[in-house]
């Protein structure tokens, strides 16, 4: 018998932790934070007999160190790009807990003692433990990103992590497994909607930016610093407009680009990433606004980041234009500008006359594929988490006929 606890992004995106236990064994999947408020998810009992990091983003990463603060002694399985990326994006959070005067729910040290604890784990490499045995799949997501398919009490559970199964310039899509799985917890983002044709909203944007440019505009493109950044670079890198790379986007794709082999074309993006200015003190960003160009920066949801710099001195200009294009958390600052048009942050509380755009770059999959993965795989029971509306996707499911379910942060249940 296994039984399975959502500890944290059931009904929400962010703070994801899933408990899983069986046969005196119990294991940890993801443990993240709340991206927008600093909320931990429960906190898991110890012991623990492992942990699995599907990939860095915070949202199920976030809390990792707080486990060796803790004082927890265990492995924790994650690739070798999610090792990079959780360094840089960790100690991020830490400075973004103290710019919210939270008190940090860890500091430097522990990420140290987390890396010494962390075995990398290849995808489709097994690892044994006493009664049970785990291995990730490719998830498509982001450089490095995995689904872990654990194996124990008799039952193969299958947690997706996020997932996308369509290609995109930076890396290549999963296809749907070929694995038999008698519980899927999968993840829900986009279950309300498709996104749109990969290859028009590639055209959309690089329209975008050359009519700004016709106008003597400046292209501001918040985005997320893992992931978007290096998709972005390698769309516009060949528009032959200057590329200027803020905040921590720049540190990401260094790292990125130590992982070749989790690339679709490393080459390319070493080359965009070569060409694109940096900017690596304050006082250089005065000279970003001298003349037309692309800004990639963070934060992508606006709530942070140096992107609040370039709003602020570009919003009342007509010629100009921002584009949103990642998912926008209930209660973010971009989230506040697609759904009112106001920009409101940093004692500012303005209409932009900037135009803004939306254009949906989602490393997600979109709501058919999420439905073809739950058919194509037919599994016992479905567990979906981490989205807005996941109990009214579970219901979904059921009509469709499966045994589908969005339990409860904190709720324990058999499988
Ligand atoms: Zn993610
Ligand atoms: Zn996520």
């Amino acid at each position: 018998m296994v039984e399975i606890t959502i500890l944290g992004g059931s009904n929400e995106v962010g703070r994801i932790a899933i408990l899983i236990e069986a046969n005196k064994e119990r294991f940890l999947f993801d443990y993240g934070i709340d991206v927008q408020t600093g909320n931990p998810p429960i906190r898991p009992e110890f012991p623990l007999t492992a942990m699995f990091i599907s990939h860095a983003h915070i949202d199920h990463s976030g809390l990792l160190p707080e486990l060796y603060k803790r004082g927890w002694k265990g492995n924790i399985y994650g690739t070798k790009p999610t090792l990079g990326l959780c360094n840089l994006l960790l100690e991020d959070s830490i400075k973004v807990q103290r710019k919210r005067g939270q008190v940090p729910h860890y500091h430097p040290q522990h990420i140290k003692i987390m890396n010494s604890f962390w075995k990398t784990l290849d995808y489709n490499k097994p690892v044994e433990f006493k009664n049970s045995s785990a291995r990730f799949l490719d998830a498509g997501h982001i450089p490095g990103s995995a689904s872990p398919l654990l194996e124990t009490g008799g039952k193969r559970i299958l947690y997706t992590g996020d997932i996308k199964f369509a290609d995109t310039k930076l890396i290549k899509g999963t296809r749907i497994w070929d694995e038999k799985i008698d519980v899927l917890i999968m993840e829900s983002t986009y279950h309300y909607k498709n996104h749109p044709d990969r290859k028009e909203l590639e055209d959309d944007l690089r329209e975008l930016v050359q009519n700004t440019f016709y106008n003597n505009g400046i292209v501001l493109l918040p985005s997320f610093a893992v992931g978007r950044t290096q998709e972005l670079l390698s769309i516009l890198q060949d528009l032959g407009f200057p590329i200027f790379l803020d905040g921590m986007g720049i540190e990401a794709t260094e790292i990125i680009l130590n992982y070749p082999k989790f690339l679709r074309s490393p080459k390319k993006l070493r080359k965009a990433f070569g060409k694109a200015r940096k900017i690596m003190k304050s006082k250089d960003r005065k000279e970003v606004l001298n003349k037309p160009c692309i800004v990639i920066s963070t934060a992508g949801m606006l709530s942070g980041g140096p992107i609040g710099y370039y709003i602020k001195r570009l919003y009342q200009r007509e010629d100009c234009a921002i584009a949103l294009t990642g998912y926008q958390v209930e209660g973010t600052v971009g989230r506040r500008l697609m759904d009112t048009g106001r920009y409101v942050n940093e004692g500012l509380d303005v209409k932009l006359r900037m135009p803004p755009h939306f254009m949906d770059f989602s490393a997600h999959c979109g709501r058919d594929n999420l439905i073809k993965l739950v058919k194509k795989t037919n599994p016992e029971k479905v567990i979906v988490i981490h989205g807005d509306g996941t109990t009214e996707f579970a219901e979904e499911l059921r009509g469709m006929g499966f045994d589908a379910r969005s339990p409860a942060n904190g709720e324990k249940f058999k499988a």
